[in-house]
């Protein structure tokens, strides 16, 4: 596969033409049997796709019969960029990216001016075109759900995320987070599917540990999740530390409340020994004072935990503003105080809204 890749992102259309990114070695082996196919070229494929070369043409050990039948069945391309940000400290970048029918999703590039070659790149990537969840203070809630994204179009962020970075003269893809649009165990299936194929050794090759997922709290997957037996990161999205505050800046805490979420996670990290991220967004006067980090304290206190304080992003609409540095710094220091993990997350990418909950579907602009 020493070659360039030559890319293909034409024409928007509604059919998924990245179906076959989502399929695994053994499912496009499977494909080329019931098509006549040699068995193994199905191996073939899933390695031209997973390197990026979406053109059949290119596949130089496919015949020109199988090129022109794959192309027939399984037309296929990226989704277009149709837009390119950079954020002026040179962090990050966000790209728009177009699967057709009106579908828009924001991919974010992290770390990317960072030549050595032990470097990390992070790609946020997106599991759903906005989300049901309705998260009071989340710029992807605004508009609800859209559709669910096929396990295709998320792996399809990644590789164009990698032709983007090899395009800068950068390296691979090192680490992913599932916290870009939409909530993705409300999308369970499709996720699971890209996940294994972005980690197959002869794909993506992303080690489980260096995949982080982040949900707003679905108790019933995220025991799910656990029994896959992957050791991926879990992020949960806390925002607060009653079910009173919580059931109204995350609805969702209203059908599944805190003791229920917490006896999942629990269960996730029985199940995989992995330290769970808590996600705290300061809320300024809503979620921030002392004695509210007392009360995550006492509810974190003996569990594998690690809270991840994010200085919340301002979206004009939801009507919350950040908490001061002040604060910030104020709330970390009482939970470590009492025996916490704590740290505060760093700004990145602001400037182009690249930031947590601030991605969102911009056709109108
Ligand atoms: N739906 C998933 C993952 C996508 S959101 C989830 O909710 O976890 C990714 C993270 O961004 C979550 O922790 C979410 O709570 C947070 N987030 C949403 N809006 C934000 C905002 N305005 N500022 C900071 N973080 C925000
Ligand atoms: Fe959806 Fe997550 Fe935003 Fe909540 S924070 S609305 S779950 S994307």
């Amino acid at each position: 596969m020493e070659k360039n890749i030559t890319e293909n992102t034409n024409m928007a259309c509604d059919k998924d033409f990245c179906a076959l990114l989502g399929k695994n070695e053994a499912e496009l082996r499977e494909i080329c049997r019931e098509h006549g196919l040699p068995v193994y070229k199905g191996g073939i494929l899933f390695k031209w796709l997973q390197a990026g070369e979406l053109v059949y043409d290119q596949m130089t050990n496919l015949s020109k019969a199988e090129r022109s039948l794959l192309q027939e069945h399984y037309p296929l391309h990226l989704p277009a960029i149709r837009r390119e940000q950079r954020s002026a400290d040179g962090t990050t970048a966000k790209l728009l990216l177009d699967f057709g029918g009106g579908i828009l999703v924001e991919l974010v590039i992290m770390n990317y001016q960072r030549q050595q070659s032990r470097s990390r790149h992070t790609l946020c990537i997106s599991t759903q075109a906005g989300c049901a969840m309705g998260c009071a203070f989340c710029a992807t809630g605004l508009s609800g759900l859209v559709r669910n994204l096929t396990a295709g179009e998320i792996v399809a962020q990644v590789l164009q995320g990698q032709l983007w970075l090899q395009r800068q003269g950068l390296g691979k893809v090192t680490n992913l987070v599932l916290m870009g649009m939409g909530e993705p165990f409300a999308n369970y299936e499709q996720v699971c599917r890209a996940l294994r194929v972005l980690n197959a050794e002869n794909g993506q090759n992303i080690g489980w540990r260096r995949i982080t997922v982040s949900t707003c709290g679905l108790p019933a997957q995220i025991r799910r999740f656990a029994d896959e037996g992957w050791e991926v990161n879990l992020a949960v999205s806390l925002h607060a530390p009653d079910d009173d505050l919580r059931s109204r800046l995350l609805p969702v805490n209203r059908r599944f409340p805190l003791a229920e979420l917490l006896a999942a996670c629990d269960y996730y990290t029985n199940k995989t020994h992995r330290r769970i991220s808590y996600e705290y967004a300061l809320l300024r006067d809503v979620n921030d004072s002392p004695r509210q980090a007392q009360v995550l304290a006492e509810l974190l206190a003996g569990r594998l935990a690690h809270v991840n304080l994010i200085p919340v992003n301002f979206v004009a609409e939801t009507g919350f503003w950040p908490s001061s540095d002040e604060t910030l710094n104020k709330f970390a220091a009482l939970l470590k105080k009492r025996g916490l993990e704590a740290t505060v997350r760093e700004r990145r990418g602001l400037d182009i809204d690249g930031a947590c909950g601030q991605l969102r579907r911009r056709n109108d602009e």
